[in-house]
C-alpha cells in the first residue's frame, strides 16, 4: 500500500525538495506550511500535474491546536502518516546580548516546540501501527555551536536529545526516529550571506562545494524507507565534511 509522509515547512527549501522526492518515490506527499501560500500551491500544482499524490496543509507548527486540526485533515485523506520529517525551521543571527526573550521564545517554539507538537499529534497512531518513521532536522551547529546564533545552536542541540530520547521510549512500537544535520544548504535560510563568505565555507568544506537541497533529502528518503529499519536514534549530518 502506498504510504503518506508528512513534511513540515515544505514549501520552500530542504522541505520542497524532499516533498518532491518523496512524491517521485510513490509517496502521498502533505504539504505543510504557515506563511508561503503560493510557494505550497506551485509545489501541490506541479506535483498533481506529474500525477502524484498530494495535499496542502496549512499549519503553524508552534500552535498544537493547528498541528492536531492538520493531521487530522491528512488522516481524513489518505488515512494514515506512515512518515513525519520535521523539518519546519527558523534562524536567525545576533549577537549573544542582542537576543531579546521574543527571539529566544521564536527560535526555540519553531525549532522545537513544533516538533513536541508534531510527534505527540502523529504519534498515537504509529504506536497502534507499530510502524512509523520520524526525521527531525537539525543543523551542524546543534552539533558544535555557531557564534552569533546560541539560540538557534541550543535549539537544534535540543533536537538532537530528543531524537534520542524518543527513539529509546517509541522503538520498542518499531517506530524510528533519527535526527538529520545538515552543514551550508543552498536555501533562503541562508540567503542574507555575503558571497566571500560562502567562498570561504566551500574553501573549509573538504567536498568544496556547498549542499543542496536535494543533498539532504536523499538522506531523508532512505531514512524513512525500509533498508533504515535497524537504525533509529542517529544523528546523520550531510555537511561535506565540514564537521567530521
Ligand atoms: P527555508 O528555506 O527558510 O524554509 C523554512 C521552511 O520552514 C519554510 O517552508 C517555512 O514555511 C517553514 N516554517 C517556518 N516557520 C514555520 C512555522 N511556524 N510553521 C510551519 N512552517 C514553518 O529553510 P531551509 O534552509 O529549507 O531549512 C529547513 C530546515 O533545515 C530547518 O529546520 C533548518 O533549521 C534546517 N537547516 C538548514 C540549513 C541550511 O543551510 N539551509 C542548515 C542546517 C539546518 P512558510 O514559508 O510557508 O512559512
Amino acid at each position: 500500500m502506498k504510504k503518506t509522509v508528512l513534511i513540515t515547512g515544505a514549501s520552500r527549501g530542504i522541505g520542497r525538495e524532499t516533498a518532491k522526492l518523496f512524491a517521485q518515490n510513490n509517496y502521498n506527499v502533505a504539504i505543510n506550511y504557515y506563511q508561503g501560500e503560493e510557494a505550497a500551491e506551485s509545489l501541490f500544482r506541479e506535483l498533481i500535474n506529474n500525477n502524484y499524490s498530494a495535499i496542502k496543509v496549512k499549519a503553524d507548527v508552534r500552535d498544537r491546536k493547528e498541528v492536531d486540526k492538520m493531521v487530522t485533515t491528512i488522516y481524513n485523506y489518505f488515512g494514515n502518516i506512515d512518515v513525519l520529517v520535521n523539518n519546519a525551521g527558523v534562524a536567525q543571527e545576533k549577537l549573544f546580548t542582542d537576543i531579546s526573550e521574543e527571539d529566544w521564545d521564536w527560535i526555540f517554539d519553531v525549532n522545537v516546540k513544533g516538533i513536541f507538537n508534531c510527534c505527540q499529534s502523529v504519534l498515537p497512531k504509529m504506536i497502534s501501527n507499530k510502524q512509523g518513521k520520524i526525521i527531525n532536522i537539525s543543523s551542524i551547529w546543534g552539533i558544535t555551536g555557531a557564534s552569533c546564533e546560541v539560540h538557534y545552536s541550543a535549539a537544534k542541540a535540543a533536537v538532537i536529545g530528543f531524537t534520542k530520547a524518543l527513539a529509546k521510549e517509541v522503538g520498542p512500537s518499531n517506530i524510528q526516529v533519527n535526527c538529520v544535520c545538515p552543514g551550508i544548504i543552498q536555501t533562503d535560510m541562508i540567503s542574507h550571506i555575503d558571497e566571500s563568505i560562502m567562498e570561504e565555507l566551500k574553501r573549509e568544506t573538504p567536498l568544496g562545494v556547498i549542499g543542496s537541497p536535494r543533498d539532504v533529502g536523499e538522506l531523508v528518503l532512505f531514512l524513512a524507507s525500509d533498508k533504515a529499519n535497524f537504525i533509529t536514534g542517529q544523528i546523520i549530518s550531510p555537511n561535506g565534511g565540514l564537521v567530521i
